[in-house]
């Protein structure tokens, strides 16, 4: 018999914004043939009974929906506007074609208006039949909590440089990607974590993601019991890394499923 409390949450994609490889890059993640250097862009499914939600739709989005059999999509939660999260946005529509009706999607202001102008003609007052544009249902979110599907996520608001993004707790699960600062707040809204899903770009300083040793920082004061690192560059082989890095601490790959509490 099924739980009632447990979720599932996929990684679909734990790449920075070029995926990895980067094309027309030859270093040796690059060419490396270990299924782990082969990142797409991020993004991750929620199951909860048999209901789908999805962070992000990058430009991996419909790659990721075949891949990993996804079936059906019940809403989009965006973390924010950069295109390596919101490229995919397009194919929706093929969601639509089979639910015959729109897709809920929950974002802040920011990635509203930026969605609204790289996809103009899906915003637009449309009179044109034949399902050409991508139909959703915008809800604005900013903090707090939000329940979709029955399923309960905390918004855990996150800088990335200086914009506003957003992370999200599920349960026991945190996923908190694109960023370089929690902010106090959040972090309170962390405690007590099994699972950290974080952003860990590269060895190397970025003016706007943790690298390596801040993102292991950062674990080490939000204190989950496992962190996975993600929005990882080419300049982490996954062998290499991984080996380096303390306990509890790993780096994340493409498929990994990890079993959450409500
Ligand atoms: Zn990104
Ligand atoms: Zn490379
Ligand atoms: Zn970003």
């Amino acid at each position: 018999m099924s739980d009632e409390k447990n979720f599932e949450l996929k990684l679909l994609g734990t790449g920075t914004s070029t995926g990895v490889p980067t094309i027309s890059c030859t270093c040796a993640t690059c060419v490396s043939t270990d299924p782990k250097d082969k990142r797409l862009r991020c993004s991750a499914l929620i199951t909860y009974k048999n209901k789908n939600i999805i962070i992000d739709t990058g430009p991996d989005f419909r790659q990721q929906y075949l891949k990993y059999g996804i079936n059906g999509l019940d809403a989009v939660v965006y973390t924010h506007h950069h295109f390596d999260h919101i490229g995919g946005f397009d194919d929706i529509r093929g969601i639509n074609f089979t639910s015959k009706k729109a897709l809920p999607i929950y974002l802040n202001t920011e990635t509203l208006e930026n969605l609204s102008r790289i996809f103009s003609y899906a915003f637009r007052d449309y009179n044109e039949t034949g399902n050409g544009i991508p139909m959703v249902d915008v809800n604005i979110i900013t903090e707090g909590e939000i329940e979709i599907s029955g399923i309960k996520i905390t918004i855990l608001p996150l800088l990335h440089g200086s914009l506003k993004v957003l992370g999200f707790r599920i349960g026991n699960i945190a996923y908190c990607t694109d960023t370089n600062h929690i902010p106090e707040n959040t972090l309170k809204l962390m405690k007590g974590l099994d699972v950290l899903i974080l952003d860990g770009l590269r060895p190397k300083v970025h003016k706007t993601h943790f690298n390596l040793d801040q993102a292991i920082e950062q674990a080490r004061i939000i204190d989950s019991k496992q962190t996975y690192l993600t929005h990882i560059a080419h300049q982490v082989m996954h062998s290499e890394i991984e080996q380096k890095l303390p306990n509890g601490i790993n780096l994340a790959y493409d498929g990994l499923t990890i079993k959450g509490r409500i």
